[in-house]
């Protein structure tokens, strides 16, 4: 098929997720016919840089000779298997090492198939633990401008407004408290929080939040200490603590877990996206071994967490996160980040001079920066992206923020063909 027969028949029987159709008639969607790398190659060959991992999944680059040979293996040997009353050998293998590379605590691993799958069964089972201690608390808490995934119950202890609003008198009952916005603001949001839990305390089954960094609320960074504390302050009330590492973890904060930065463990933890380095939807809840042993009885006492899906634990999707967690072992990722992380902040600050550039900001993988000063209906996001497109760099802005979140396998040259054209974008903009 060439583009255009793509595009047709795309347009003719596809809905996009997180798209406005309408803004395909002026901005055709890209067909993309193979990958290598940080590097996306479309029908007519051209090549455009992955800025974004697609969409923060993607780890080691696209058609990665490693995996690709781990998850050939695989697709010979077992491709699927049912979870309940069966297992296989890359799973057991898979957990071990999870459990392995997280403290005490962290004990037991409860498979689903993507992310969001993952907050339902962590918001569930803390319901359902307290349940089973005798009480009946039928709230969640979290943070103020946070994204924990798309499915109703994830929405719901959601607080971006924009995927929110539409569906609000349908979701589950959550209470919110403010995120800091700045260092200067960590007393106040630790203040407010204490009110909501003197208040609200005995209700609340658990506080779900994205420990460092709130990928989808604009890549807004926010303080370790503020995390630490505010665990401290539920786990002492008796409420348990999600955090969601399906877009932080294995790496992007700078460490393997971002819970290593803020020296707490919570009890529950939510991993996806890159755990399969961008190969297949896998996502996993890690708990302590306490939580498992209140599950744990005679069948007649009703107490099994009846929860599962089709694709739960699937035999290709852990052999893609067992050759990824190979790659972290093998060729000391974490530490070459650093370098790569220090060459990326100096690359992206040569954009400081840009009139509207503004809150430049970074952790570990992850880098973005707000275009502001125009008019609030101007979507000068969209137009950067269309812009990055010509010159075969693959940006998805949120808004106005414009982030680059690459696989950790781009090199100085590519980094800085991405600056470099991002600022002859930028120069070009017009208020
Ligand atoms: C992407 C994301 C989710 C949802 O994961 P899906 O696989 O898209 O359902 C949840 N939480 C965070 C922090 C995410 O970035």
């Amino acid at each position: 098929m060439n583009t255009k027969q793509i595009i047709d028949l795309d347009m003719k029987s596809i809905w996009h997720p997180c798209t406005q159709m309408k803004d395909h008639e002026k901005l055709p969607i890209v067909p993309i016919k193979s990958g290598k790398g940080v590097y996306l190659y479309d029908f007519e060959n051209r090549a455009y840089i992955d800025c974004v991992s697609s969409w923060w999944v993607n780890l080691f680059g696209h058609s990665n000779d490693y995996i690709n040979s781990k998850l050939k293996e695989q697709i010979d040997t077992l491709e699927h298997v049912i979870l309940a009353g069966f297992t296989h050998e890359g799973i057991v293998k898979l957990s071990d090492r999870l459990i392995n590379l997280t403290p005490k605590g962290l004990d037991k691993c409860f498979y689903a198939d993507n992310g969001s799958s993952a907050v339902e069964v962590a918001l569930k089972m803390s319901y359902h633990v307290h349940l089973l201690d005798g009480k009946k608390r039928f709230k969640f808490l979290s943070l103020s401008n946070s994204y924990h995934g798309e499915t109703i119950g994830a929405l719901s202890v959601g607080a971006v407004e924009l995927y929110k609003k539409t569906y609000s008198p349908i979701l589950i009952e959550c209470v919110v408290a403010p995120v800091p916005q700045n260092d200067g603001d960590v007393e106040f949001a630790l203040k407010e929080l204490e009110k909501i839990l003197d208040k609200e305390g005995e209700n609340i089954s658990a506080f779900i939040l994205e420990p460092l960094i709130q990928c989808a609320g604009n890549m807004h960074i926010y303080s370790n200490f503020y995390v630490k504390k505010a665990v401290q302050m539920c786990q002492e009330r008796g409420i348990y603590v999600i955090f969601d590492e399906i877009a932080v973890g294995f790496g992007r904060t700078g460490t393997l877990f971002a819970y290593e930065q803020c020296e707490v463990v919570p009890d529950f933890l939510c991993l996806s996206k890159g755990i399969t380095a961008g190969y297949m939807p896998l996502s996993v809840v890690m708990m302590s071994d306490d939580i498992y042993q209140k599950f744990y009885a005679p069948y007649e006492h009703q107490k099994a967490f009846l929860h599962s899906h089709s694709y739960t634990g699937n035999a290709l999707a852990c052999a893609c996160a067992n050759a990824t967690l190979d790659i972290f072992e093998n060729e000391n990722v974490i530490d070459k980040n650093k370098e790569l992380s220090k060459f990326i902040i100096a690359t992206m600050n040569n954009l400081s001079e840009i009139d509207f550039v503004a809150n430049m900001r970074y952790k570990g993988m992850v880098f973005a920066f707000d275009l502001v000063g125009f008019a609030p209906n101007r979507r000068v996001g969209l137009e950067v992206f269309e812009a990055g497109l010509r010159v075969g760099i693959l940006l998805r802005p949120l808004g106005n923020t414009i982030y680059f979140m690459p696989p950790y396998v781009i090199t100085h040259d590519q980094i800085k063909y991405v600056f470099d054209s991002l600022k002859t974008i930028l120069k070009q903009i017009k208020y």
